[in-house]
């Protein structure tokens, strides 16, 4: 980990990047493309050390309250944010200014900031989103290794229910690696037993670009040594890996989240964690109806 005195914080689309780079070491990860040109190692996690200060001054400036967004560019929650408390701080800040926010994590540590997050989906919204990508403890370990286990994820779906945070379970379906209708059932009963609002499964495949493609092939042969040569007979050219089982899966998926009434459509996921809410809006009207 190193620190780094950055200009900014927020992307135009309100993206949050208090952190660049990650240590979950997730074998499927896409965030090793966007990061590959970055002068450090992925896993040497770049800290903005005023990201809260520039965070402040940029929601200042703006105009309306906004969703922001967390975690495509790192798991906030992972163990350094445990020592340093930095995006706790950034959450004290957006619930001052407002903004709603979606937080993507793997990782038991957001447990500790349960208080303010719930203070934000009171006044407007709060959306986690949790990975999740294998029902057996000894799979998971291996997909994402440095991430929390099994039921310390199931254990923040639950709290999240109980708090009346809405979460978001998603899915990364790897050809070979996890692609069981056993594993895919696994992850749906715990969905419904946390009572998760949708699943996002990315149409069931992963997208290998440069940076992703060369560490999935250098892990593929280290932690699955026996299903390296389906992959390099099948997909190894491919930027697009879906499981040949895709299709069946997918059907799964849906019908499972039709009985249960699971938000599937990816679309309205979408459209979902942008959305900006304001609860307290009534309650601001009429009060200055009084006035
Ligand atoms: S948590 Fe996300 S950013 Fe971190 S290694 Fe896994 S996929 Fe990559």
């Amino acid at each position: 980990m190193h620190f780094i005195e950055a200009k900014t914080i927020l992307t135009p689309q309100n993206g949050m990047n208090l952190y660049r780079g990650c240590t979950n070491h997730c074998i499927y990860c896409e965030a090793r493309n966007r990061l590959y040109k970055e002068d450090h190692a992925f896993t040497d996690v770049s800290v903005k050390q005023d990201g809260c200060i520039l965070l402040e001054n940029m929601l200042k400036r703006k105009r309306t309250p906004c969703m922001i967004q967390v975690g495509m560019l790192a798991d906030p929650y992972m163990d350094c944010e445990g020592e340093l408390g930095y995006m706790r701080d950034c959450l004290k800040v957006i619930e001052r200014y407002d903004c709603g926010i979606v937080i993507r994590t793997k990782n038991a540590n957001i447990l500790r900031d349960l208080d303010i997050l719930s203070a934000i989906q009171k006044k407007t919204k709060c959306v986690v989103v949790v990975g999740l990508s294998a029902a057996d403890e000894e799979l998971s370990r291996k997909l994402e290794p440095e991430a929390s286990g099994v039921a310390e994820r199931i254990r923040i779906m639950n709290a999240l229910e109980k708090n009346r945070i809405p979460c978001i379970l998603s899915i990364s379906v790897i050809p070979f690696l996890n692609d069981t209708e056993e594993n895919l059932m696994g992850l749906l009963d715990i969905a419904k037993d946390t009572h998760v609002y949708g699943i996002e499964h990315n149409d069931c495949s992963i997208v290998l670009k440069k940076g992703s493609r060369e560490y999935f092939f250098q892990e593929l042969e280290r932690r699955f040594p026996q299903k390296a040569l389906l992959f390099a007979r099948q997909l190894e050219q491919q930027e697009i890996l879906s499981s040949p089982d895709r299709k069946k899966l997918l059907d799964i998926l849906n019908a499972y989240c039709r009985e249960h009434a699971i938000v599937i459509d990816q679309e309205i996921l979408k459209r979902y964690k942008r959305t900006y809410e304001n609860k307290t809006m009534g309650v601001q009207l009429s009060f200055s109806n009084i006035l």
